[in-house]
């Protein structure tokens, strides 16, 4: 059995001005140990896609359609009740800047006990004694405990954070830019931390960046996400040395080659984001797209397998490809 299982998930938001198709029709799996890296641009449906499956979505937000299938177990039909015996024990996650989430005028560690006291039935010692072990897991200190937030570096917090997404042992772990605010030593550190945890324990990991380079040393596979939709989905081979999607491939030109002795300067992609509240029709990329073709304004791509474990949606690569559901 697949660890996760997202079908045809889409996530809408009420807004004054209609309904917003933040997550629309977004299809993934992942295995147990395997790690996802979900990038694109900001807006594109990374985070809601992760709040979706954590049901930690603004009122605004709502799963509108689609499976979440963690263990087989569908998390997008369960009540509130339900999903709070669920969360944290099945799933946490890392939010973007953690750092700033603890409780300025409490114990580190008692922040930590308290997720243990409430989610694990322990007792306040046995909650005490999870936090020594977790904060050393995490390469801290156990007599650091009983510290306060402001007696840590940052990237220590950030630490106490995985710490603590970690108390009920979760099988699932998401992290969202779970180091954009630390300089690139702590990130290189905390990204090798979250690499270690997730072999030894044998997690999942779904880990969202709108910096693809992260990605290469970090995932077994990658979703390459635009406007709410999966654009490209693939092994990190696939998607850094076989891009098919224009929209990939102008991402990657939007990295530098460390390698290359060219100076480059890198150009960007031309335009913004559609409107998910009314968005083009066909393809969502094609306003931007310069290998933009008549039926592509008028014809959604479907979500083609064009690899073992390669997909793209997009009409230049639908000869030979195969519907994937
Ligand atoms: Fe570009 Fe057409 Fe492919 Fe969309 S379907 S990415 S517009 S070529």
């Amino acid at each position: 059995m697949k660890l996760l299982e997202v079908k045809d998930l889409k996530t809408y938001f009420t807004t004054s001005k209609g309904k917003a198709k933040a997550v629309d029709g977004v299809s993934f799996t992942l295995d147990y140990g395997q790690c996802l890296g979900l990038v694109g641009e900001s807006g594109c449906g990374k985070t809601t896609t992760a709040l979706s499956i954590c049901q930690l979505l603004p009122k605004e937000g709502k799963v509108e359609g689609g499976q979440i299938l963690l263990e087989g177990v569908d998390y997008a039909s369960m009540t509130e009740e339900e999903i709070m015996k669920h969360r944290w024990q099945d799933v946490s996650i890392i939010f973007q800047g953690a750092m700033n989430a603890f409780n300025p005028v409490k114990k580190v560690g008692w922040q930590i006990a308290e997720a243990c006291i409430l989610h694990q039935n322990m007792t306040k010692e046995q909650a005490w004694e999870r936090a020594g072990e977790l904060f050393e897991m995490v390469g801290i200190a156990k007599e650091r405990v009983t510290q306060y937030p402001h007696e840590f570096s940052g990237g220590m917090k950030q630490r106490a954070m995985i710490a603590m997404a970690l108390a009920c042992s979760p099988k699932l772990i998401i992290g969202d830019e779970p180091t954009t605010a630390l300089d690139v030593m702590i990130q290189a550190q905390i990204l090798e931390l979250l690499e270690k945890l997730r072999k030894e324990l044998n997690m999942g990991m779904i880990l969202i960046t709108h910096d693809l380079s992260i990605l290469s040393e970090t995932c077994d596979k990658i979703a390459v996400m635009y406007a709410g939709k999966i654009a490209e989905l693939g092994t990190v081979d696939d998607i850094f040395n076989h891009p098919m999607h224009p929209y990939t491939k102008r991402l990657l030109d939007c990295f530098p080659n460390i390698h290359s002795t060219e100076r480059v300067i890198p150009d960007g992609i031309p335009g913004y984001p559609p409107n998910l509240i009314d968005p083009p029709e066909g393809c969502r990329f094609c306003p931007r797209c310069a290998e933009a073709a008549e039926r592509c304004s008028a014809e959604e791509p479907e979500f083609l397998q064009v690899g073992p474990q390669h997909f793209v949606s997009c009409h230049l690569c639908a000869r030979g490809g195969e519907q994937n559901g």
